[in-house]
């Protein structure tokens, strides 16, 4: 069986905390929720290293001196709990938070200073059993509300799982076991030591690196969401249109319903940059882009196509349905204008629409919806033209 020593795992698991320390400060993030979470993160490893000076104060240890560190370990476990929670977005309390932190520590060094070793024992495994259990717990309702698997979200639960199952053992036995003990863990059983040994020594370093995960889940999702939707209007970006239009095409294709696809484009909207500026025509653009989007169901993909051209794929039940859904949007346009303290500014729309057939890609039907919307522009503006 593997043989380890507890002052190896002392010293491991206080070291991979420094190291985690170090990981940790050199994140940079701009999201002020995870920064706050990488604080705590921070606090929690320092508390952890101080199991390092264990194994680095002479070799013949007083016992204060190994208690006194499971004690700053201990309010280090909590401090993670805490962290973890602020990490998944839920509410936290500070003053409770604290609480928490400080009653774990006091009780540490309550047991250390006036308890036997057996009370101790039994303290310790009390503490951890329930800080890791309520971190289990937390987590797996966090990942059953989310109802999707990150790599984050997955192996937090099975680091907070593995420590909380590795706690409640060692309690089972320190409960069960006649006193008294000259030391905790020195009298693990055998089978134990090595488990727990190195759960508890890896435990900073699956710390840091589920932390590193959750960060970069959260990073690449605000990435993906940023790339897919225009930062002026909110609507889809192109790309946004690309990839969640290829699979609504797929959609009705499979459900052998109509898809629609408008393009809309704004009148004579450079005379408007013209006479209020720039900043007043991006407001004019935002407002539209709401109005088009208030009056549309949510089934419906709005997209900005370019400047002040939108596109809208739109799955129906018949082409009559299509332009009269275009026709309202028009119409609401119109009737909508745009208040300023310069009085209200009015736009119209033209709209084309063209209708996705088996032979036809996205690419194709934009473009016949745009030739259909050059026949609006042409015969007059402000007008709805029906393709096929
Ligand atoms: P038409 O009825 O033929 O469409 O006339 P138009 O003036 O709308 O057409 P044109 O395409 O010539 O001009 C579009 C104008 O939209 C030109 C550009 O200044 C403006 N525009 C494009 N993107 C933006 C934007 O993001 N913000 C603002 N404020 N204006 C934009
Ligand atoms: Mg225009
Ligand atoms: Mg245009």
């Amino acid at each position: 069986m593997l043989s380890i020593d507890v002052y190896t795992c002392y010293a491991v698991a206080g070291a991979g905390s420094l190291v985690g320390l170090g990981l940790l400060a050199m994140v940079r993030t701009e999201q002020a929720r995870v920064s706050y979470a990488l604080g705590l993160f921070r606090w929690a490893l320092l508390c952890l290293s101080a199991l390092l000076c264990v194994q680095l104060s002479p070799l013949n240890l007083r016992p204060e001196v190994t208690k006194g560190a499971i004690g700053f370990a201990g309010m280090g476990v909590a401090l993670l709990a805490w962290a973890f929670r602020q990490l998944n977005g839920r509410r936290t309390y500070p003053v409770a938070g604290l609480v928490v932190v400080l009653l774990v520590g006091l009780s540490l060094w309550g047991a250390a200073a006036f308890g036997t070793d057996t009370q101790y024992v039994q303290v310790i495994g009390i503490v951890f059993s329930l800080i890791s259990l309520g971190m289990a717990l937390d987590q797996s309702l966090i990942t059953i509300q989310n109802g999707k698997f990150t790599g984050g979200d997955l192996s937090l639960l099975v680091a907070a799982c593995e420590f909380a199952l590795n706690w409640l053992v060692l309690l089972y036995w320190a409960l069960t076991q006649p006193g008294p003990y000259p030391s905790h863990w020195l009298h693990t059983p055998d089978w134990l030591m090595p488990i727990t040994g190195l759960s508890f020594a890896l435990l900073p370093l699956a710390v840091s690196s589920v932390v590193f995960a959750s960060v970069n889940d959260r990073l690449m999702q605000q990435l993906r969401a940023r790339s897919l939707s225009d930062d002026l209007t909110g609507a889809l970006s192109r790309r946004g249109l690309r990839e969640l239009g290829e699979r609504m095409v797929a959609l009705q294709s499979a459900q052998a319903s109509i898809l629609a696809v408008l393009m809309i484009d704004i009148d004579l909207f450079k005379d408007v940059n013209d006479r209020y500026g720039h900043a007043t025509g991006d407001d004019v653009l935002r407002h539209v882009t709401n109005t088009v989007r208030d009056h549309l169901r949510d089934d419906a993909l709005l997209a900005r196509y370019g400047g002040e051209e939108f596109s809208v794929l739109l799955p129906v039940r018949s082409r009559l349905e299509a332009q009269s859904i275009a026709e309202r949007v028009r119409e609401i346009v119109e009737l909508s204008p745009f208040e300023t303290r310069r009085g209200e500014i009015r736009v119209t729309v033209s709209i084309g629409i063209a209708y996705h057939r088996e032979d036809t890609s996205l690419e194709d039907d934009l473009a016949r919806a745009d030739a259909c919307l050059y026949q609006a522009k042409h015969t007059g503006r402000n007008r709805v033209v029906s393709g096929d």
